[in-house]
């Protein structure tokens, strides 16, 4: 046996709890991550009411009690299983997720690194059935118990069994801010719930359910504050399956960081970096530069509009017309900001939010207290970041979201310049477009991703092209057949050393096939490949583009010239024309400021 040999390690099946635990780390990250898909699993079983009970940040005991339509007794061990789950059943279903859960893994990858009970009662049942698990055993037995219709998950001693992620843990403190946080968020997304909200015991959070506008504006200003909700403009907008409503911040009240910015789709908060910017295009009139509102938005869409399976926590979603619904929301804002200040029924100072037995000190103003959890951050930091003093991790939180990751690198379309070029705010400052030389690499480049992808269009001649090879040459025709093939020619021998080809690829028809032909069996003799159909096909190609594409004096609209820079942007080699022109230039702020001694 060789050393190498010695060193291998076969492959093995993982136990499935190991495997939980890594599909854990995508997905329970922290405590607030567990409070997170407790409750939307209370969501999704249409609970109208949830009370979480928090000890030691969570590190401790994490305990959500809900009154929803609870999971059946034979149902409950299957609960914990991984990719066992209610809300889908087919790959179908996936394409139009109405719940907040569908991955069938929170449940399993929770009792991979803690210890949970859960129990449950359904309303058919006389009495509700318990059962725990411990990370890497069998669960117990399900054993009956008193419970009302509902579910109580208790979910302790987390990541006890995982000290690599345990030490990635701050305080209890810190821990329940963010838990107080997440329940902050999933209660301004979801109105149709009441909440209570306890740290050891102690009520932090106490919030009704909210049906009608005047109480889910309460709601809203229980948890932002009046800060923001005695100057918030209310805003709603509908167009072809889009709803949009929610509460802007006033231009005054604006913010050095981007850090209230809060989009629901469906109930679910997500981030985007792009609805971000159409926020602040929003508000370019309006604000100074580097100032951010406060918003909060949601948008209502057709569920097959949207993918929601792109990211483990569900953070971000896929708009199949994302657009379309950046505009959307920028319009709606401008026509909102245009409006001026906010409806009456925010002002309204009645009904207190917070329950009276709270200390006037827990009352939630994340406004005034600052949310800590910033949603347009990945939520996993470096971990050597992490494993570095306190210090550090205050640093990266304060670091505002870069504005490289929020601008496209083209930046958005300003206007037309006689017809020919088109000019784009960019980060750095201005950028200027060849149209046409842009547009005929986007059109070439797509192309030939057309001609890779789909079977080539081909053309049967009525008197096939022959060919006399010598004997070298015909050999190649065998060894090469499926060179020919994939580009639509189909040749056969007529005589020994004649070639007839009778199909040819449609593209190709203008050209003189047979010298093209020739050339590539020489190419094949001599260096056993040859690449010159494809070159004729790009040619071919690059001459079309360069005829389809847009020519001077073409009236572009803004949403126009928007989509082409965001082609640019995913189009390979777009900086040159396929003539090797460039297609844009940066003019940055810097030469502008030289130009106009700005700064000296
Ligand atoms: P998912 O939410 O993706 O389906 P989970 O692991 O979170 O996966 O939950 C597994 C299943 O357990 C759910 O599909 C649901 O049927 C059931 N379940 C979990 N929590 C609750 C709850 N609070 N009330 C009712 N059913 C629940
Ligand atoms: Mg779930």
């Amino acid at each position: 046996m060789s050393t190498s040999d010695s060193l291998r390690k076969p492959i093995q099946q993982l136990p499935t709890y190991v495997a939980n635990q890594i599909a854990a780390g995508e997905v329970i990250e922290r405590p607030a991550s567990v409070v997170k898909e407790l409750i939307e699993n209370s969501l999704d079983a249409d609970a109208s009411q949830l009370d979480i009970d928090i000890e030691q940040g969570g590190l401790q005991r994490i305990q959500v009690r809900d009154n929803g339509h609870g999971i059946a007794h034979h149902e409950l061990m299957l609960a914990l299983d991984r990719h066992a789950t209610s809300k889908i059943s087919d790959s179908e279903d996936i394409a139009h997720i109405t719940s907040f859960g569908f991955r069938g893994e929170a449940l399993a990858s929770i009792s991979s690194v803690a210890r949970v009970v859960l129990t449950s009662r359904t309303s058919q049942a006389e009495h509700g059935w318990q059962v725990i698990s411990l990370p890497g055993q069998i669960p117990s037995d399900l054993k009956p118990m008193a419970h009302p219709v509902g579910t109580t998950i208790e979910v302790s001693d987390l990541f006890h069994q995982t000290p690599a992620r345990r030490r990635f843990l701050r305080t209890a403190s810190t821990e329940f801010s963010r838990i107080h946080t997440i329940v902050k968020c999933l209660s301004l997304g979801n109105f149709e719930f009441g909440l209570t909200l306890r740290h050891h015991k102690r009520l932090v959070l106490s919030l009704p359910t909210s049906l009608d506008d005047n109480t889910r504006a309460q709601r809203m200003r229980a948890i932002c504050g009046d800060g923001f909700a005695d100057t918030a403009i209310s805003l709603s907008a509908q167009a072809t399956g889009l709803k949009l409503w929610g509460w802007i911040g006033s231009p005054h009240n604006s913010r050095s960081q981007a850090d209230l910015q809060y989009f629901y789709v469906n109930s679910r908060l997500i981030r985007d970096k792009r609805i971000n910017y159409a926020v602040k295009q929003a508000y370019q009139d309006v604000l100074y530069q580097g100032r951010y509102p406060a918003v909060i938005l949601f948008l209502t869409i057709d569920p097959t509009e949207i993918d929601v399976n792109v990211h483990p926590t569900k953070a971000e979603v896929r708009f199949r017309q994302s657009q379309l619904i950046y505009n959307f929301i920028r319009k709606s804002l401008q026509a909102a900001l245009s409006k001026g200040p906010s409806s009456p029924s925010l002002n309204s100072s009645s009904v207190p939010f917070v329950n009276p037995a709270a200390s006037p000190s827990t009352t939630v103003s994340a406004l005034d207290e600052g949310w800590d959890w910033t949603p347009h951050k990945p939520s996993f930091i470096n971990p050597t970041f992490e494993s570095q003093p306190e210090k550090i991790e205050s640093i990266t939180q304060a670091t505002p979201p870069l504005l490289a990751d929020i601008l496209p690198q083209l930046g958005f379309a300003l206007a037309q310049l006689h017809g020919i070029y088109i000019l784009a705010e960019n980060q750095t400052g201005l950028i200027i477009i060849d149209t046409h030389a842009a547009h005929e690499r986007i059109l070439y480049e797509q192309l030939k991703l057309d001609i890779a992808k789909a079977p080539l269009p081909t053309q049967q001649l009525l008197v096939p092209i022959t060919l006399t090879l010598n004997s070298e040459a015909s050999a190649l025709v065998k060894t090469h057949a499926a060179l020919f093939e994939r580009f639509g020619f189909a040749c056969e021998h007529s005589e020994p050393n004649t070639l007839a080809v009778r199909t040819i690829p449609s593209l190709l028809k203008t050209i003189a096939i047979g010298p093209l032909l020739q050339d590539v069996f020489s190419d094949l003799q001599v260096q056993a490949q040859s690449s010159r159909i494809e070159q004729c096909f790009d040619t071919f190609l690059s001459s079309l583009a360069c005829r389809s594409a847009l020519h001077a004096h073409h009236k572009l609209s803004i949403a126009e010239m928007n989509q082409l820079l965001r082609q640019m942007e995913t189009t390979q080699r777009s900086a040159q024309c396929n003539h090797g022109r460039p297609s844009w230039k940066q003019l940055t702020l810097q030469e502008m400021d030289k130009w106009f001694l700005r700064g000296r």
